[in-house]
């Protein structure tokens, strides 16, 4: 079967996933001469860097998923398909998917990336995922159960198995994630849970290296690790996560946590369609030139965590976060139009603004332009650019605003069970 579109005489773009690295492709060819397919098998796009707002019940799910429906509205050269692409077959230029196939003159790669458990099965059932809304609901879902059983509980050791979290991974991600819980701990719990103490909820931070944050500076790390400290995380460096059964956590140090959840963000792996298993690296990203080309074509191309491509600066490719996503869309697209129109293109260079972290409500730190900030001056910061940043999906300032007062304002109605999270069920969307 084939998916029904309209004939053109224009280049055919088909691009797969709608995330930053396609989106920003499709924005810069809006209403230009190509025919655009963008193919997700979503129906909205994801501002994942707040997913672990929704998981810990800061703010409601709509602040940060957009319909591509609406988000297309204006675009006279676009069509969407909601459609899971299964397999490229580039030879013939065409693309399967779970509701037909569709011929391209170009296809664009932005699939993505999915959570690595790097092999550790066991884990992967019984531990929680942060890669899409769908994983922050069931994170949100599981959290909220297990205070409800803890509250009813009568046993002081189940009290505190329930309440407690381990978050794998101290990048970013895991950081975010457990300086919320704690917030969730000095704020909420107090108020929402009246038979739970202080001591029924904890929440860990286990890294296998010695720093939290490695990609930082030194600095920044030692700033992070003593603002979550000081917010009563549980910071284990040095400290490998081997086993989770759903209820202890074992240690590489043969330590052991008692948790009925845990939350893994320490790794990510790049995510193909079938079709390209010789041109992908050992994390499953796609191997491409500077022009984001798949080695030895001229009319397929990969951009954003899907992506791997080594310069001199970046021997190990680009790291995977949503500026290079975002600059590599938008050159992409630049260049696929210089092509088309028979004139000269020129390679990625990618322009690094920094990278920063939140910790809590009040606190961040930030590399920026080689600018180290830590503090409220570094929330502030943080808060402006991921204000901004929505703003720019929605395009619309209120918005933003409304974002931004969901995000302060703890006392909503958010910590709201939608569907029960049964261990080891997981809803798989991001696989
Ligand atoms: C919890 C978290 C926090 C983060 N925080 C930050 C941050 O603070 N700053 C930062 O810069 N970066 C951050 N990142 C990283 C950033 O979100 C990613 O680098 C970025 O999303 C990559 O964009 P992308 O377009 O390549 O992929 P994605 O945004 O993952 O989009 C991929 C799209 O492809 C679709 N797709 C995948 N496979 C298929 C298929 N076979 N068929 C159809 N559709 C498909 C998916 O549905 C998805 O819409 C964070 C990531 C996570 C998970």
């Amino acid at each position: 079967m084939r998916i029904c579109v309209p004939d053109t005489t224009l280049p055919r773009v088909v691009v797969v996933g709608g995330g930053f690295a396609g989106l920003s492709f499709v924005k810069r060819l809006k209403n230009k001469p190509v025919q655009l397919i963008l193919i997700d098998k979503g129906n909205h796009h994801q501002f994942l860097p707040l997913l672990y707002q929704v998981a810990t019940s800061g703010i409601e799910p709509d602040s940060i998923v957009f319909p591509f429906r609406k988000l297309f509205r204006g675009y006279k050269n676009l069509l969407y398909r909601m459609a899971e692409v299964k397999r490229v077959d580039v030879r013939m230029k065409k693309v399967e998917t779970d509701i037909g196939e569709i011929d391209y003159d170009y296809l664009v790669l932005a699939t993505g990336s999915v959570t690595n458990f790097f092999g550790n099965s066991e884990i992967a059932e019984m531990g929680l995922g942060l890669k899409s809304v769908t994983d922050a609901l069931d994170i949100r879902s599981h959290l909220l159960q297990n205070l409800e059983k803890a509250a009813i509980s009568c046993i002081e050791a189940e009290k505190e198995s329930l309440g407690s979290v381990v978050v794998v991974g101290g990048g970013p991600a895991g950081v975010e994630m457990a300086g919320a819980l704690a917030e969730f701990k000095k704020y909420v719990l107090p108020e929402d849970y009246p038979e739970l103490k202080n001591t029924n909820m904890n929440v860990y931070l286990v890294e296998a290296s010695d720093g939290l944050l490695g990609v930082m500076p030194e600095r920044l790390s030692q700033n992070t690790l003593k603002y979550l400290k000081r917010m009563g995380v549980k910071v284990l460096l040095d400290t490998v996560v081997e086993s989770y059964d759903g209820e202890i956590v074992k240690l590489g140090n043969s330590g052991k946590i008692h948790a009925s959840a845990l939350i893994w963000t320490a790794g990510i792996k790049g995510v193909a369609p079938s079709g390209f298993e010789n041109d992908v690296n050992k994390q499953g990203r796609i191997v491409v030139n500077n022009l984001n080309g798949l080695i030895g074509f001229d009319d397929v191309y990969a951009i954003g965590d899907v992506a791997f491509m080594e310069t001199r600066k970046y021997p190990k490719g680009h790291p995977m976060v949503a500026q290079v996503a975002i600059q590599q869309g938008r050159k992409l697209a630049d260049n696929l139009l210089a092509m088309i129109n028979g004139k000269h293109v020129t390679g990625f260079g990618y322009k690094d603004k920094g990278s920063m972290a939140t910790i809590g409500k009040k606190k961040a730190v930030a590399n920026i332009y080689n600018l180290n900030v830590s503090g409220f001056a570094a929330w502030l910061i943080w808060s402006f650019i991921h204000l901004m940043s929505i703003v720019g999906v929605r395009n619309r300032m209120l918005i933003g605003f409304n974002w931004m007062w969901s995000y302060l304002s703890y006392d909503k109605g958010d910590r709201v069970i939608i569907r029960k999270y049964e261990p080891g069920t997981k809803m798989k969307y991001n696989e």
